[in-house]
This record gives structure tokens, C-alpha cells and sequence, in this order.
């Protein structure tokens, strides 16, 4: 079976996160409206349009430069907080996964890129969890990841309780005060909304359990 890290998993991965956001972008811009600037379901959508376009017009040489190639995309196209966030996320990631050369750990390369991701858009943005961020969605997601694989569980299911843990961390953003992007003007009146940042990332982590399963 085809390796879950491999360039065409990767691909499909990211391919997968740009329907579900086209899908969604009406309902990402609405939760932008009501605390930012509703620009965020469009940014997104047009910058995964581009890096689709850009994987296809260009095949990667590996699943590193898969990832770069999305990184710079993202970077170049959405603008705002999250173009460069999710740019990072896909660079830090592309950075871990450039030394691996044993597919039988392919698990663990992917969740070590998760975190290398995360790690990015913390240090980058300089928010912590709680602060009613992509992280609260992002942070749950490689834990449960990593806590599934130390059970010895398969990638297939670590990687669809990563999901759900993504889909738990975005629903508790509602009640959480932003402190940090443009949510955070609002002070208390962020209280009471789902963050779309969070909501996005945890379409990223839908899609991976999406396309990256089932490769074994
Ligand atoms: P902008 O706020 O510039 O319009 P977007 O609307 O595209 O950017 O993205 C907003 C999302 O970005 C927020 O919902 C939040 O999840 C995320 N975000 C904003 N600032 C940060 C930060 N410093 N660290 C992590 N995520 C952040
Ligand atoms: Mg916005």
C-alpha cells in the first residue's frame, strides 16, 4: 500500500484541505465577520486554489518540497494573519519530514511534522493555548496524535482521533476571550464565537485523517 507520507499523500492531503475550505468558505468568512474582518474563508480558499494549482503545474521531487511549494503559496497569496501562519505551519512541517528516509516509521514522521508545524505558528504569532487561536484546534490535534501512537494504535486511527481532538479543540474556542489577532480588539466580546482559525485548522486535520488514511 502506498506510503501515507509519500508526495502523492501529501498532495492529496493538502487537495483535500482546499475542498473542504471551498466547501466552507461562506461559513469561515461568517465567523470572520463576526469577530475579525471577514476575509478569512476567501483568503484561504484562494490560497489553497493556488497551491493545488501550483502542486499540479510543477510535480514536487519529494514530499518536502510538496510542502514547501505549499508553504510559499500560502505565504505569497492569502495575506492577512493566517497566510503566513498556515505558511509556516507547512514550512516547519516540510522541514521535519526533509530527513526521513525510513518509511516503516512513517507515524511518527508525520506526527513529528504536525508538531514541528504547531511549533511554528507558535513561535511565529507568539500565541499560547487558550488564546482563541488555530492553535486550541491545532495543539489537541498533535497531542492526541502523538498520545495514540505511544498506545500503539495504527496511523489510520491516531490520525482520526487527531480529528476529532481538532474538532473538540475548535468548539471550545466559543467561550474563550481572544488575546491574540484581530479578535482581540474586541476584548469580552470575543466571548461567544467560534474562532475561524480554529475552525479552519481543524478542516486541515479532517483532511488529513481524510486522505492520509488507508495507505498503511
Ligand atoms: P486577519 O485576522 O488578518 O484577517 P484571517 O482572518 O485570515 O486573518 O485569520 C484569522 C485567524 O488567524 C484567527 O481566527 C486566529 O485563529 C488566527 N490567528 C490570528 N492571530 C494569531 C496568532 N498570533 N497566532 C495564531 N493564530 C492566530
Ligand atoms: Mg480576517
Amino acid at each position: 500500500m502506498a506510503d501515507p507520507v509519500d508526495t502523492a499523500a501529501l498532495t492529496a492531503w493538502v487537495g483535500e484541505f482546499a475542498r473542504l475550505v471551498h466547501e466552507q468558505r461562506d461559513e469561515l468568512t461568517a465567523l470572520d465577520a463576526a469577530i475579525g474582518d471577514a476575509d478569512h474563508g476567501a483568503n484561504l480558499d484562494r490560497g489553497l486554489t493556488a497551491a493545488v494549482s501550483a502542486l499540479d503545474a510543477e510535480p514536487p521531487a519529494d514530499p518536502a518540497a510538496a510542502l514547501k511549494t505549499v508553504a510559499t503559496t500560502l505565504i505569497r497569496t492569502v495575506g492577512g494573519a493566517s497566510g503566513p501562519l498556515y505558511g509556516t505551519f507547512f514550512l516547519r512541517a516540510a522541514g521535519a519530514l526533509g530527513g526521513v528516509t525510513d518509511p516503516t516509521h512513517h507515524g511518527t514522521a508525520l506526527a513529528a511534522a504536525f508538531r514541528a508545524g504547531y511549533d511554528g505558528v507558535v513561535a511565529r504569532g507568539k500565541a499560547e493555548p487558550g488564546d482563541k487561536t488555530m492553535l486550541d484546534a491545532l495543539g489537541p490535534a498533535c497531542d492526541a496524535l502523538d498520545r495514540a501512537l505511544a498506545d500503539g494504535e495504527p496511523l489510520d486511527e491516531a490520525l482520526r482521533a487527531a480529528a476529532r481532538a481538532a474538532a473538540d479543540g475548535r468548539d471550545a474556542t466559543v467561550p474563550m476571550v481572544a488575546r491574540k489577532g484581530r479578535a482581540s480588539y474586541l476584548g469580552e466580546r470575543s466571548a461567544g464565537h467560534q474562532d475561524p482559525g480554529a475552525t479552519s485548522a481543524a478542516l486541515l486535520v479532517q483532511a488529513a485523517a481524510t486522505a492520509l488514511t488507508g495507505r498503511g
